[in-house]
């Protein structure tokens, strides 16, 4: 589903990145930390990357000789916070335009996305339900604040205007070329690996995870064109059957940024394109600190201790324990900083029955405990974070 990428944006930046500075965003971020050679070449000069494309199969990069001025006339549609206007006596997010991305669809289709958690008959959370409330609430604190705040879906129901139907086909080949040429049509009454070799299921998954997030990286990137994304999701641990979901003990907090990409994601030339738009038009100099900052505030707010991540697809971005960089399809495809974030264990007990009792202010009796509101501490976090960090760096 990724789309053939157009080259010529990347020869856009020549000589405007210095061969230092390319290699260390490469090494620091957006490479894996223990990886293995990209799938492109860089000299003294030049970035060298091989296109995929029969036309013109590579596209040079000249880097910029380090004393020179930077000769690219690039501007990006977002603004870093240095950029904006002076804020004079203004509220102190006037200017500066968010999206909130409220993670997954919700809804009648939670069950489907597999972000359905019930305990009791009768009573359950959505993933995509509670980030929609959280990003309706967010809206209104940060529209206090100045900001011009757009979200990213307004409903429970899908961006794409695609369905699980219209990708049968695709996911049959997918099947096929996996090895497993009559798979059933169904996944009623199956479970484990038997139901992820369906055609329902592979269906399910391009539509919910691909075509939709494709959906939204159009909203944002052709429609939006907002200085900063905020993905909002709520974590879980693995709760087993989803028939007799298992609590966790655990409960933490995480922050992502882009970065973390594989040499074999990078085999597939829309990823590589996608990397080096990101990395050349520097996002990650204002992705970074910003997510450092939202992290420690939402850290302070919520008192979570920071997720500890074991597989190879995640490396730390820079020195807070909380951010994360990995090469998600959301925080790769919006081209602009995005600030993705995963706080609270869903299936953790005392963060089930607070986020059961939806958002709420002061504190309620949960469980023998008196209790804040997980999603207005989610909220408070994110405020107090942009207003740290927009006061920091924006001119006043
Ligand atoms: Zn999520």
């Amino acid at each position: 589903m990724g789309k053939t990428p157009d080259w010529s944006r990347l020869e856009a930046y020549a000589g405007s990145m210095s061969k230092a500075e390319f290699e260390q965003a490469w090494q620091q971020i957006y490479s894996e930390k223990n990886g293995l050679p990209p799938p492109f070449k860089f000299t003294d000069t030049h970035l060298e990357v091989p296109t995929g494309q029969l036309a013109k199969t590579t596209c040079r990069i000249p880097f910029r000789a380090d004393k020179e001025a930077s000769t690219s006339d690039q501007k990006p549609s977002w603004r870093r916070a240095r950029d904006l206007p002076p804020l004079e006596e203004r509220p102190p997010l006037s200017d500066l335009h968010i999206a909130l991305d409220p993670g997954h669809i919700g809804g009648s289709w939670a069950m489907m996305e597999e972000r359905f958690l019930s305990f009791k008959p009768g009573e359950d959370i959505r993933e995509g339900d509670l980030s929609l409330l959280t990003a309706k609430i967010l809206k209104e604190r940060l529209v206090k604040e100045g900001a011009i705040v757009s979200l990213v879906r307004e409903s429970l129901d899908p961006v794409t205007t695609k369905r699980p139907a219209d990708f049968e086909a695709e996911s049959r080949k997918v099947l096929t070329d996996a090895g497993f040429p009559t798979p059933a049509a169904s996944y009623q009454g199956l479970t484990g690996d038997a139901k992820l070799l369906t055609v329902q299921w592979q269906s399910e998954k391009l539509f919910y995870r691909v075509s939709e997030i494709h959906a939204r990286g159009e909203r944002v990137n052709q429609q939006i064109k907002p200085d900063v994304v905020l993905c909002l999701h709520f974590n879980a641990e693995s709760w087993g059957d989803a028939t007799s979901p298992q609590f966790s003990p655990k409960n933490h907090l995480h922050v992502l940024v882009n970065g973390c990409y594989s040499p074999g994601e990078l085999q597939q030339q829309d990823v590589r394109f996608e990397m080096l738009l990101r990395l050349l038009s520097r996002v990650h100099e204002e992705e970074i600190p910003l997510a450092t900052t939202v992290a420690e505030s939402m850290a302070r707010v919520t008192r979570l201790p920071a997720y500890l991540y074991s597989t190879p697809n995640a490396r730390q971005a820079g020195s807070n324990p909380y951010v994360y960089a990995r090469n998600l399809l959301a925080n790769r495809l919006y081209e602009c900083p995005v600030v993705y974030l995963e706080p609270f264990v869903m299936n953790h007990e005392e963060t089930y029955h607070r986020l059961r009792g939806q958002h709420f202010l002061g504190r309620t009796l949960i469980g023998g405990k008196l209790v804040t509101s997980a999603i207005e501490d989610y909220v408070n976090g994110i405020v107090r974070g942009l207003l740290s960090y927009y006061q920091t760096n924006r001119p006043s």
